[in-house]
C-alpha cells in the first residue's frame, strides 16, 4: 500500500503565502511522488488551491483536503460547511476529530463518528484523528482512549470503515516538538490495526498515519515502522523543503 503524507495547514496561510508554498512544492516534487500527498487547507482557500492544482500539472498529484466538515447535510447550521460543498471544491480528504477540535470545540466521539459518516456519504475520505493527552498516557490509559475513539467511528460507519484513514496523534506531541518514539507510535498503531482487523476483513486497506511533530529529521524512522502508513503533518507542512523531505522519506 502506498503511504500517505497529508499536510494540515491549520489556521495558517493567505492567498500570497499559499501560492508561494504550492509553487515551491510544484518545483520540488518528484512526479509522480512515491507516496500519496495531500494538503488540508482552511475552507476559504479550497477554491484557490483547486484552481492552482488545475493550472499546474505538477500540483495535480497533490490531493486537496479540508480540516473539518459538518455532520449535517444542509440547513440552518450557521458557519458550518457540508461534505457536499467540500466535494464541489475537489476535496478528496477531510480531517475529522482533530484534537484541537475536540479540545476547543467540545467535539465528542459521537460527533466525530457522524462527521466521518457525512464525509463518506459524499465520497470524501475522512482522516479520523485519535490520540491521548499527556495525563492519559501517564496514567496508563493510552490504549483505552484511542480504542474508545476509534470504536465510535467503527460503530457508526459499519462496513464503510475500510474507506477511512486513521491518524494517531498523541495530543502531547502536537505542535510541541515532542514526538512519540518510533516504538511508542508503532505500539499504538499495532493496537489500532488489531481493532480494525476485528471490525472488517478489509482492514489491510486502512492507512494509519502518525501525527505529532513529525519533521524532516524524524520522518524516516517513524515511517519505517511496520504499522505506520504515512503522516499527518502540521507545522512542517508549511515549509516546502521540510514537507518535500518528508514526502521523499515516505517511499515504501
Ligand atoms: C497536526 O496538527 O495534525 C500536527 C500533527 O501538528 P504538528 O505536526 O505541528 O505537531
Amino acid at each position: 500500500m502506498k503511504k500517505l503524507i497529508a499536510g494540515n495547514w491549520k489556521m495558517n496561510g493567505g492567498l500570497e503565502a499559499n501560492a508561494a508554498l504550492l509553487d515551491a512544492l510544484a518545483q520540488g516534487l518528484v512526479n509522480p511522488p512515491a507516496c500519496e500527498v495531500a494538503v488540508c487547507v482552511p475552507a476559504p482557500y479550497l477554491a484557490q488551491v483547486q484552481l492552482l492544482r488545475a493550472a499546474k500539472p505538477t500540483l495535480s498529484s497533490i490531493e486537496l483536503g479540508a480540516q473539518d466538515v459538518s455532520d449535517h447535510a444542509n440547513g440552518a447550521y450557521t458557519g458550518e460547511v457540508s461534505a457536499a460543498m467540500l466535494k464541489e471544491f475537489g476535496c478528496r480528504f477531510v480531517i475529522v476529530g482533530h484534537s484541537e477540535r475536540r479540545q476547543y470545540h467540545g467535539e465528542t466521539d459521537t460527533l466525530v463518528a457522524d462527521k466521518a459518516k457525512a464525509a463518506l456519504a459524499s465520497g470524501i475520505t475522512p482522516i479520523v484523528c485519535v490520540g491521548e493527552t499527556l495525563a492519559e498516557r501517564e496514567s496508563g490509559h493510552t490504549e483505552e482512549v484511542v480504542k474508545r475513539q476509534l470504536a465510535a467511528v467503527i460503530h457508526t460507519n459499519g462496513h464503510c470503515i475500510s474507506e477511512i484513514v486513521v491518524a494517531y496523534e498523541p495530543v502531547w506531541a502536537i505542535g510541541t516538538g515532542k514526538t512519540a518514539s518510533p516504538e511508542e507510535a508503532q505500539a499504538v498503531h499495532h493496537v489500532l490495526r488489531g481493532q480494525l482487523k476485528a471490525a472488517t476483513d478489509q482492514f489491510a486497506r486502512v492507512k494509519i498515519l502518525y501525527g505529532g511533530s513529525m519533521n524532516a529529521s524524524n520522518a524516516a524512522t517513524l515511517l519505517a515502522q511496520p504499522d505506520i502508513d504515512g503522516g499527518l503533518i502540521g507545522g512542517a507542512s508549511l515549509k516546502a523543503p521540510d514537507f518535500l523531505t518528508i514526502i521523499a522519506a515516505a517511499r515504501n
